[in-house]
């Protein structure tokens, strides 16, 4: 029944904006109080909005009266006073939509806004910041706010220790980025003392830049890892990978993501290690990664090494992965080959993907630049609807249709001379590229040309953030990766005076040149929307060509129109193309999207059930009763020996051992599970069905499990010494990182997106 509603109301009632009538009528209405509490002196508008929002019952935050309150305030502490549109922006989010607002209209305020005013309804607030830098430096800005309000704000950052995060999640609002939330919830996961215990309970999540946190980065998983017993030698396994040659010891398939050992290969192995190869599958899986190490993964282009460390670059981002590894088995091979000190191996004692991350929030509201294009998303995934808020002044940025060239030779060139071009104008110009290789080839190019740009790409937050801010000056060209700097506003004229800003309005403002098309439309929007922020001038236009990876990707079978003498195709057929290998890429990505989530959302409901179990065990003395009910005279006997006091500890810290202990092995064989389960599906078995037929029952097992194991230790333990060395012994370390996407995919992931290729193509 509960189906039938969900598809009836998603057809009668399809994804579009929020109506924001309602919110607009509040909003005028707000005006008309301005000018009365204009007039009143230092009233204590923290008590009168605390009063208020406590009144019992009373809707007063999310009203007239509220709106106009929290506009003077913002007003007088921050010298901002609120839009009109800012305010309908927090009226959408205050009732759980996300806002759709372009760049440079002030999203920071109106999240900030936002969340004083769920705060002020009593919730805990998390505002959920793109990074680090971002956190603290919204924080700070927006803490004269909150303080006038009598609300209290704090932030998170990777270096903040356990009393500074908890002290700062003990505030009304607490700013973090969205790794560290996860992270401090997997570190919470393993604690045994309640005392220990950093993050409260979630209620409340504001997100910014939402559709990169809820759909882009959703299927990313945030890992908590144990250290294990090394007990591999990785340096001989790297330098025997590296005396084997290929095509003669081993063969690497078309698409260079997979490695065999040829029969002679494996001789050579066999006799090098002095084993059987086929009887011991833990040598196969080392001498598998070390030759992945070895022969798929190139120093440059897919890692760099930096300060003695392995860092990877994601390719889509084009910039340096921070606090991203490759699985664990990989990672280490990867530094062996590299004659690197491991970092620290371990076991994955638990992850959490950042949908789950999020959908863990009972409110759930977020503001981003686009939302519009992936509406149908945010309402499957968390039943979120698009508030689409207009721009303050209108925007009169020039979106010029694409160039469109036959090879990418004609396409740069048309680039470097649009470039130099503009440049002699005086007008600032933002080039965003689609990965690190091009800016750098790129920057260098204008170089040759006498030019002076401005490359931004794996540097620190701060760093980026200056930069991009600077952008906006006369005379600038800056060349900019992706997601390089966002968050951040490019004011005309730099940071400097209005005088300037009114020089380089007149020569049109910033002008923003993408030299590809991204694979989502979005991002394309997101680039462009740097330019014409407020109501300024600005203008945008990308280069495209046939031999770009998207067509070639997305529309593989398709053929450009030729093009005419100077290179460019004016066929209006190219534009048409264009679109719609955009679209194809767009689809395989949700459909990727889709099927992680399929399969995470039965994992989910196990984690979710058995934390609850280990919360009332962390808090209670469930442990204990269990075990007095299991092995009644064992308890008599312990409690006489020991005291009720210490078998009620004990008990807790055996059954806890025992449930981290089972879930990590769970969740292992899950992951086994789903990267085999896709060979099942050429036997038509569905596999996400077959899937669900065994992680149900080994669920079960595994409870079965934690109480035989929990009953065995508890049979045999002496409480009169440590447990920890009698078996219960917890990883000596455990860190946490955000997995890169595998790099050579997982084989469900790959065949599913060829099958998405082919329908989306078929559609047409
Ligand atoms: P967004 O996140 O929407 O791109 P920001 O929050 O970074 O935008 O704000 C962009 C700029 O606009 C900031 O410099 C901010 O100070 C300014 N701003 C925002 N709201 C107002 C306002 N109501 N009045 C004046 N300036 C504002
Ligand atoms: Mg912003």
């Amino acid at each position: 029944m509960a189906r039938v509603t969900g598809w009836i109301r998603r057809l009668l009632d399809k994804p579009g904006s929020v109506d924001l009538a309602p919110f607009q009528r509040i909003v005028a209405e707000a005006g008309g109080l301005e000018p009365g509490l204009r007039d009143q002196a230092e009233i204590g508008l923290g008590d009168t909005a605390r009063a208020a929002g406590n009144r019992p019952g009373a809707d007063w935050v999310g009203g007239a009266e509220f709106c106009a309150v929290v506009r003077e305030t913002a007003r007088r502490t921050l010298g901002q006073r609120p839009f009109d549109v800012q305010l309908v922006g927090m009226l959408a989010m205050l009732n759980g939509h996300v806002v759709q607002m372009a760049t440079g209209e002030g999203k920071t305020l109106v999240g900030a806004l936002t969340a004083a005013g769920y705060a002020l309804r009593g919730r805990r607030v998390h505002v959920v910041s793109v990074n680090d830098y971002l956190a603290r430096r919204d924080a700070e800005w927006m803490a004269p706010l909150y303080g006038a309000l009598g609300l209290t704000v704090g932030w998170i950052a990777e270096g903040s220790t356990p009393e500074e995060r908890r002290a700062a999640y003990a505030c009304d609002v607490t700013y973090a980025a969205v790794s560290e939330l996860g992270f401090d919830v997997l570190r919470d996961r393993v604690r045994t003392d309640p005392a220990d215990l950093v993050v409260p309970a979630p209620q409340v999540a504001v997100v910014d830049e939402g559709d990169s946190v809820l759909v882009d980065e959703a299927r990313v998983p945030l890992v908590l890892a144990g250290a294990a017993d090394p007990g591999v030698a990785l340096p001989e396994m790297a330098a025997l990978a590296r005396r084997l040659s290929k095509g003669y010891h081993y063969t690497i398939d078309e698409e260079g993501r997979n490695v065999f050992l040829t029969p002679k290969g494996t001789d050579t192995v066999e006799k090098a290690l002095g084993v059987d190869l086929y009887a011991d599958p833990g040598v196969v899986t080392q001498v598998n990664l070390a030759l992945h190490a070895h022969a798929l993964l190139t120093r440059d282009v897919d890692y760099i090494v930096r300060d003695g460390r392995v860092q990877l670059i994601n390719t889509t981002r084009g910039r340096v992965a921070m606090l991203q590894r490759w699985p664990d088995g990989l990672q280490a091979a990867v530094e062996a080959k590299e004659k690197l000190t491991p970092s620290e191996s371990g076991e994955i004692l638990d992850s959490l993907t950042i949908q789950s991350l999020i959908r863990r929030y009972p409110e759930i509201c977020g503001m981003t630049g686009t939302a519009l294009a992936v509406a149908d998303q945010l309402r499957e995934f968390y039943d979120l609807r698009v508030a689409v808020v207009p721009p303050n002044k209108t925007c009169i940025r020039v979106d010029e249709p694409d160039r469109i060239f036959a090879t990418a030779e004609d396409k740069e060139s048309a680039l470097l001379k649009e470039i130099a071009d503009q440049h002699v104008t005086g007008r600032p110009i933002l080039v965003g590229t689609l990965d690190i290789a091009e800016s750098e080839r790129l920057a260098e190019a204008l170089r040759a040309k006498g030019l002076d740009p401005v490359v931004l790409n794996a540097k620190n937050d701060a760093k980026e953030a200056e930069v991009i801010s600077r952008a906006g000056a006369r005379g600038a060209i800056t060349v900019s990766t992706q997601m390089a700097g966002r968050g951040t506003d490019i004011r005309l004229g730099g940071d400097e005076a209005a005088e300037r800003e009114r020089e380089v309005a007149e020569l049109g403002g910033l002008y923003v040149i993408g030299t590809g098309r991204h694979e989502s439309s979005r991002l394309d929007d997101q680039l462009r929307g740097r330019a014409g922020r407020q109501g300024d001038p600005g203008g945008s236009v990308f280069f495209v060509s046939g031999q770009d990876a998207l067509l070639t990707a997305y529309a593989p079978e398709e053929r450009l129109p030729p093009a005419e003498a100077d290179g460019v195709v004016r066929d209006k057929y190219a534009a048409h193309l264009v679109a719609h290998a955009q679209r194809v890429a767009e689809g395989v990505n949700l459909e990727i999207h889709r099927n992680t989530w399929r399969y995470t959302r039965l994992l989910e409901q196990q984690r979710a059930q058995l934390m609850e179990r280990r919360d009332e065990i962390l808090h209670g003395d469930m442990a204990a009763r269990a075990l007095l009910t299991a092995c009644p005279e064992r308890y008599r006997e312990l409690t006489e020996a020991v005291g009720e006091d210490r078998v009620r500890r004990a008990a807790r810290q055996i059954v806890l051992f025992h449930l981290d202990r089972c879930w990590t092995e769970h969740l292992s064989f899950l992951s086994d599970l789903r990267e085999g389960i896709h060979l099942r599906a050429l036997g038509r078995l569905n596999p996400l069905d077959e899937f669900n037929r065994e992680a149900v029952p080994a669920y079960r097992a595994m409870l079965d499990e934690i109480e035989r194991r929990s009953v065995e230790t508890f049979e045999k333990a002496d409480l009169t010494r440590d447990l920890d060395d009698q078996g219960l012994r917890r990883p000596s370390a455990t860190w946490t990182y955000l997995v890169q996407d595998n790099p050579f995919g997982s084989e469900w992931d790959r065949v599913l997106s060829r099958v998405a290729g082919a329908m989306k193509r078929r559609k047409r």
